[in-house]
């Protein structure tokens, strides 16, 4: 009998409380530092204060660790020993840091990460890799992406070359929920990258974004403990609609992927079929554009929407991004106005 566990994600920390015996990996939010999205990429006061409120979970090589740039690598419980999880500061990557800017390889995690996959690569581990601000870009509009150019290269230049030992990635920050796909150059799906919904609600102000609200979710990954492989995802929510007109939180299940899509597990070559029934489906589009807002949209996704949510989706690349735009007939918004609005201070481009 194949052996299964549940991961949990929980996409911002502020909602989580864990029973006392729960291992619990937990990754910084862009929020959770003041000030906001400035992480520095060595020692400081707030990753040591977060280092020994964490330490239940952590073990010492991770507290040292944390403490010097907020990210780790622990061993998943399971009878083979051979599942790790790797907790990023992707906040390091950040457009919005301008600490890191500069850099070629704030607090050198790009290195630790080489050598961590290249490790589990040897010892025939796999692993998980969670962080809270993912790369890639924005689905609900056009052209915004989350890390620095270079950062967003090198990550997949990283994920790319080891991606055997990788049996998933999980981000947060969208509040929405969506993936992404990762392919090798011969177009064969080699990594899905899960986008999970936030417990917070957030009705972004992002530009080009329509009705950008969502409403609270939390999100369980069923998986094979012994080869890390995914099976499951299992979304819950609350109307938060509901909750305020009747004064009651009602948590209920959203979906289940296999069932609502009609795949088998939840691989990359499941994710990437996933995809191709959005792309090629109007019916399945919409049913993914309602889970995307965690059931609060109830409009259609029309053909430039369906186009943004796709290349995004399929694209994690930044010119391999712009050129399915542009191929699918859509354009581009240009990113020097939005530039030139965040700085006059018309609109907010920070989570
Ligand atoms: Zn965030």
């Amino acid at each position: 009998m194949r052996l299964l566990a549940w991961l949990i994600f929980l996409a911002n920390w502020g909602g989580a409380r864990a029973e006392p015996d729960t291992k619990v990996y937990a990754a910084l939010g862009n929020h959770d530092f003041h000030p906001k999205n400035q992480f520095p990429a060595g020692s400081n006061n707030i990753y040591n204060q977060i280092a020994e409120l964490w330490k239940p979970w952590l073990s010492n090589e991770s507290i040292a660790l944390f403490k010097k740039g907020a990210f780790y690598c622990e061993k998943l419980p399971g009878p083979s020993g051979a599942g790790r999880i790797v907790v990023l500061n992707t906040n390091l990557y950040y457009t919005s840091n301008a600490l890191t800017a500069d850099m070629a390889d704030p607090g050198q995690q790009f290195q630790w990460l080489e050598d961590v996959l290249t490790d589990a690569s040897k010892a025939g581990d796999m692993v998980y890799i969670v962080g809270h601000v993912p790369p890639g870009f924005f689905e609900k509009t056009q052209n915004k992406a989350w890390f620095r150019e270079g950062f967003n290269e090198k990550y997949l230049k990283v994920v790319r070359k080891h991606h055997r030992v990788i049996a998933g990635q999980f981000f947060g920050h969208h509040h929405t929920d969506s993936f992404r796909m990762l392919y090798d150059d011969a177009g064969v799906p080699i990594s899905a990258m899960f986008i999970t919904p936030g417990v917070t609600p957030w009705k972004t102000t992002l530009p080009g974004v329509v009705n950008g609200a969502n409403n609270p979710a939390i999100r369980v990954f069923e998986y094979d403990r012994a080869t890390l492989s995914l099976k499951d995802m299992v979304t819950y929510f609350m109307n938060l609609s509901q909750a305020n007109a009747q004064g009651t939180p009602r948590w209920e299940l959203e979906y289940q992927l296999t069932e609502a899509y009609g795949v088998p597990d939840a691989s990359a070559h499941s994710m990437h079929t996933v995809l191709d029934r959005i792309a090629g489906d109007q019916s399945t589009l919409q049913r993914y554009y309602v889970y995307n807002s965690v059931s609060y949209s109830a409009g259609v996704c029309d053909e430039a929407c369906s186009m943004q949510h796709v290349c995004a989706m399929r694209q994690v690349d930044i010119d391999a991004y712009t050129t399915c735009l542009y191929a699918s007939g859509t354009t581009p918004v240009p990113q020097l106005p939005l530039l030139l609005m965040a700085l006059l201070g018309l609109c907010t481009l920070v989570l």
